[in-house]
């Protein structure tokens, strides 16, 4: 098989007598792809294609790093030619538009009709925006590099209409930043926020006093998945960085400079950005496959979709029932990564005959940034604040371009990310 094939819209003919499709290039699809293609070399039985619509994966556990700078948010994005160079996977960048599990093909783009031996489904997820008005038309989601900067743009452009003004009053209500969420997305962005952008203003020449940066969070307290003292002491160091968090009230309508809360509490907020929760991939309804009620698509204990012997589910979209704990896995990176290798450790014994294997999860830590040198979680049961706890987060990152690219991706992108740290 061609190593690192790439091909812009339309799949490629293959010879091979097996090929397993990868739908989505995440967390979940490019590490299986990775860890076939490295299992498959020098074999021309089977192809592997992946296929994605954009060239560069989405590294969305990153985007803590470069949310409101400095201004390099593509420092979030994967390059999948690099990753694939030395092979033997196709891509084809392109969205799949349809699923036939009876007719084992997927419609590509326009309606190319590729036929699969097995077909591994990692499309992910998406953010959740309820119908509240003025909500969608005014808040940025925090999904993708476009979404960072658009943040970035935004917050030059509140930077430099406040330039303009001479009164304080005005200056503060332009200068006014919200997060809404406060699950560790919307804390990592707001805690970014609070550290770089006094900085930022310093820079530009501004009164940082001018500044005004918002967490709302409608249940009582924010980052439910962490135990109560990694909570407190997550708030009390968003409040010294001057983050204002408003807790218990959930937003009731968004203004053009202000969002109103359901106590009636009115809130200025130039910048908007909505961290508000994620929903499996809609598309994925489509398809043919089990869903449970949060319309992921169920698996079963060896990551088969239900009922499906030459399909996988991986990553967001999936709803794996943990047999050890009973629940549903969570959306996380940290699963996806695990998943996808599986999957591809799955498809090597299928191929040599012999039976699938159980997946088991295992949940080894959380950590969650608030700012790029702080953060709170745990690991192995045992709690960590502060700068042990973001030099973990950090390693998760290493640890994860060590996976894809081995150790010259991950020695790259480490002194690119210490570089930014400064
Ligand atoms: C801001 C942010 C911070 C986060 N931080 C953390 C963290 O610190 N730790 C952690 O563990 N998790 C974190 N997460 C969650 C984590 O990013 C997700 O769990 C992870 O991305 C899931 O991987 P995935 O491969 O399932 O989906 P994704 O990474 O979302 O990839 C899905 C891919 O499928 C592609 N796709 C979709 N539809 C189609 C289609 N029809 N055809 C072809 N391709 C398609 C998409 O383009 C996308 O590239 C964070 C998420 C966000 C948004």
């Amino acid at each position: 098989m061609a190593e690192g094939t790439h091909t812009a819209v339309a799949c490629p003919e293959t010879d091979a007598e097996r090929r397993i499709v990868i739908v989505g290039g995440g967390y979940a699809g490019t590490t299986c792809a990775v860890t076939l293609g490295r299992r498959l070399k020098g074999r021309d039985d089977v192809e592997i294609l992946l296929v994605e619509p954009d060239p560069c994966q989405q590294a969305l556990s990153e985007l803590d790093l470069v949310a409101v700078g400095p201004p390099r948010p593509q420092f979030c994005e994967l390059w999948h030619p690099a990753v694939f160079r030395n092979l033997p996977v196709r891509t084809c960048y392109n969205r799949v538009t349809a699923i036939h599990p009876d007719e084992h093909t997927v419609t590509v783009g326009d309606g190319q009709v590729v036929p699969y031996w097995r077909l591994v489904v990692a499309s992910g997820a998406v953010p959740v925006v309820p119908p509240v008005p003025g909500l969608r038309e005014r808040a940025i989601t925090m999904w993708s590099v476009e979404d960072a900067q658009e943040l970035q743009r935004q917050g030059e452009a509140a930077f430099k209409h406040a330039a303009r003004l001479s009164s304080a009053e005005e200056r503060r209500r332009t200068l006014s930043f919200t997060v809404v969420g406060g699950g560790a997305t919307g804390v990592e962005i707001v805690g970014t926020m609070g550290q770089l952008l006094p900085k930022r203003m310093l820079d530009a020449g501004l009164d940082p006093n001018d500044l005004q940066v918002n967490l709302v969070e409608g249940r009582p307290g924010i980052l439910y998945d962490l135990h109560e003292p990694q909570r407190d002491k997550a708030v009390r160091k968003l409040e010294a960085m001057g983050v204002t968090v408003h807790t218990g009230s959930m937003v009731d309508h968004v203004e053009d400079d202000a969002i109103v809360l359901a106590s009636g509490a009115r809130i200025n907020s130039t910048v908007l950005v909505w961290c508000g929760g994620a929903k499996a991939d809609p598309h994925a309804a489509e398809w043919g496959f089990e869903m449970d009620a949060s319309h992921r698509l169920v698996t079963e204990i060896d990551l088969k979709a239900l009922g499906h012997e030459d399909a996988y589910i991986i990553g967001d979209v999936a709803s794996f029932r943990n047999p050890k704990k009973n629940n549903i896995l969570p959306m996380l990176a940290q699963m996806a990564i695990q998943q996808g290798p599986h999957v591809a450790n799955n498809l090597m014994r299928e191929l040599d005959g012999r039976p699938t294997e159980s997946f088991i999860p295992h949940m080894r830590g959380e950590f969650v940034s608030v700012g790029p040198s702080w953060g709170v979680g745990w690991m192995y049961g045992v709690s960590l604040t502060g700068l042990p706890a973001i030099v973990m987060k950090r390693i998760t990152y290493v640890k994860y371009w060590l996976q894809v690219g081995g150790i010259p991706l991950a020695w790259k992108r480490t002194r690119e990310m210490l570089a930014m740290q400064r």
